[in-house]
């Protein structure tokens, strides 16, 4: 059997749909870093400035101090039921909290961290899931090297998009 299918779910916070009326202030903030070791925690730190440059904007700020959406990763161990889930976010207006499961970060999987700390950012910006496996927000996700050009620009597009869109609101 493949073991490859590494589902990634995510729940909109206080209901489908009514979250857009909320203002969230972007770029967002890192307001915590918990349970990542170090090296974990400088390979999310790299994702995060190569999603800036992609974005041509920053979208996360490692800036301590500066006002903006604070967002929260978290590392977590596989378990239960949800054990094969690599990417959870949980938002409202007023944070996202992004766990990451220790999954995402073993060295056969390499750059799946990335795809899953992306597309979880995504969430937060207020982005829902694609049909297209291809695509960087399908609901699995697979290491980074999957996805062509066209689809990280479709994904950094959308997400700016996004962004925009809640911040002018
Ligand atoms: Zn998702």
């Amino acid at each position: 059997m493949l073991q490859v299918v590494l589902i990634i779910v995510s729940f909109l916070a206080g209901g489908c749909g009514n979250f857009r009326q909320h203002y969230r202030e972007w770029p967002a903030v890192i307001a915590g870093i918990e349970g990542f070791t170090e090296a974990q925690t400088s390979e999310l730190m790299g994702s995060i400035r190569e999603l800036n440059r992609n974005a041509g904007k920053i979208v996360v700020t490692e800036e301590p101090g500066t006002m903006g959406y604070p967002i929260f990763f978290r590392l977590v161990e596989p378990k239960g039921p949800s054990e094969r889930r690599v990417g959870h976010a949980v938002f409202d207006e007023f944070k996202c909290e992004i766990d990451l499961s220790s999954i995402a970060f073993k060295s056969d999987r390499k750059g799946l961290a990335k795809s899953v700390l992306w597309h979880e950012i995504g969430h937060c910006a207020g982005l829902e899931h694609e049909s297209e496996s291809t695509e960087l927000m399908y609901f699995t996700s697979f290491p980074f090297t999957f996805y062509s050009e066209g689809a990280l620009d479709r994904f950094v597009g959308a997400l700016n998009r996004s962004i925009i869109q809640m911040t002018s609101q």
